[in-house]
């Protein structure tokens, strides 16, 4: 097994992922190693071009502006941020799927809050005497091996605290120390000890929203480094035993935005139970019909997925999904990301979804 699958040191984003889905994980890093790129989504490169904004009001006050001006410069930091991220996205065959920025779930409800939150920022920035900052500062540890770069650390004289942005949505179970997010931060404040100093509270800040503390001790910081541990023994294991498939974890949430969804190998094998409210479905192509411009209408005889029989599908657009409109009836295709439509009656493609649609051959998907 290539030493490139294992993982040999976590940071605490790819932790995150790994406790969402290892086998995505798993797949992603052999798609980047076999082909040199991967794929994001629209929520994830919102969030970058979020945490890249956030950085730079962190290290450049822009002190000399005034309210509407700081205002102006934020929407413009973001405008050009969010272009560079459609770029990339356009780029990739996935992803270009989700079309302009503009139209990317959240889009405008993401810059909104930022500018609260980077309002909110550059005031705290301008009033901290005697505050040291580390902005997105690489750190690492090596027992556990960790690598990462916390948003924000702010260092005083009683010792450090731990800040992290987030764009999207957080529940409270998330910072709780076993949560998504308690664990991250835990994670930067045990490499942050490793610098001698002490850390005496996290924070996760959702953009634009109240601040959620996170409880720091030693012994939250010593369980959440078990936990990798555990974590990073747990998909090496798999890998080197070529049981990668244990390592997925199907859910609307985790496979709703998953690269990988159309040859995943848990799902295909029946792994759909958890998927609530996401379609994915098999079959043979039955008919297909151009229901109205821009949009495919296709029936299905579906024989593996979330739905069996004769499926209808609404809603395809043939500008995002190069294959829906060549379909011929006879064609096997896998497809992905639908939803029941109002009235239970057959599956469309909704706004916001990330719909994929493949042929596939005996021997899974053709790409
Ligand atoms: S489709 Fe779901 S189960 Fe499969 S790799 Fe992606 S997230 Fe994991």
């Amino acid at each position: 097994m290539p030493d490139t699958e294992r993982i040999a040191e976590v940071s605490p984003t790819l932790f995150t992922a790994m406790q969402r889905c290892g086998l995505a994980v798993h797949l992603s890093r052999t798609h980047r190693w076999r082909q040199g790129s991967s794929s994001s989504n629209p929520p994830a490169r919102l969030g970058t071009a979020v945490h890249r904004v956030l950085g730079w009001v962190s290290t450049d006050q822009r002190t000399e502006l005034g309210p509407s001006e700081f205002e102006a410069a934020v929407r413009q930091r973001w405008h050009d941020e969010v272009a560079l991220e459609e770029k990339a996205a356009a780029a990739s065959i996935g992803e270009s799927y989700f079309g302009p920025a503009v139209g990317w779930p959240g889009y405008a409800t993401t810059e909104e809050r930022l500018v609260i939150e980077a309002g909110w920022l550059a005031a705290e920035v301008s009033n901290s005497i005697g505050i040291e900052r580390w902005v997105e500062r690489p750190l690492s540890s090596n027992a556990p091996p960790m690598r990462g770069t916390p948003d924000l650390v702010l260092l005083s004289d009683v010792g450090a605290r731990v800040v992290e942005f987030k764009s999207g949505t957080v529940a409270p179970e998330d910072v709780k120390p076993a949560g998504r997010f308690g664990l991250q931060v835990l994670m930067y404040a045990a490499m942050v000890r490793q610098h001698g100093i002490p850390v005496i509270a996290g924070e996760i800040r959702p953009i634009g929203r109240a601040r959620l503390p996170v409880e720091v001790t030693d012994g939250a910081i010593e369980e959440a480094c078990a936990s990798v541990l555990a974590a990073l023994d747990d998909f090496n294991s798999a890998v080197d035993e070529g049981e990668t498939v244990r390592l997925a974890r199907p859910s609307d949430r985790s496979c709703g935005y998953c690269p990988h969804i159309l040859g995943c190998p848990a799902i295909w094998a029946g792994g759909t139970n958890e998927l609530n409210d996401l379609q994915v479905l098999e079959g043979t192509v039955e008919r297909v019909q151009q229901a109205q411009v821009g949009s495919v209408a296709v029936e299905l005889e579906a024989t593996a997925g979330t739905r069996l029989g004769v499926v209808t599908i609404t809603g395809l657009d043939p500008r995002r999904l190069r294959d829906a409109a060549s379909l011929q009836p006879g064609e096997q295709v896998r497809v992905s990301g639908l939803r029941l439509r109002a009235g239970g009656i057959g599956l469309s493609a909704p706004p916001g979804a990330w719909v994929q649609l493949a042929r596939t051959s005996g021997e899974g998907i053709d790409t």
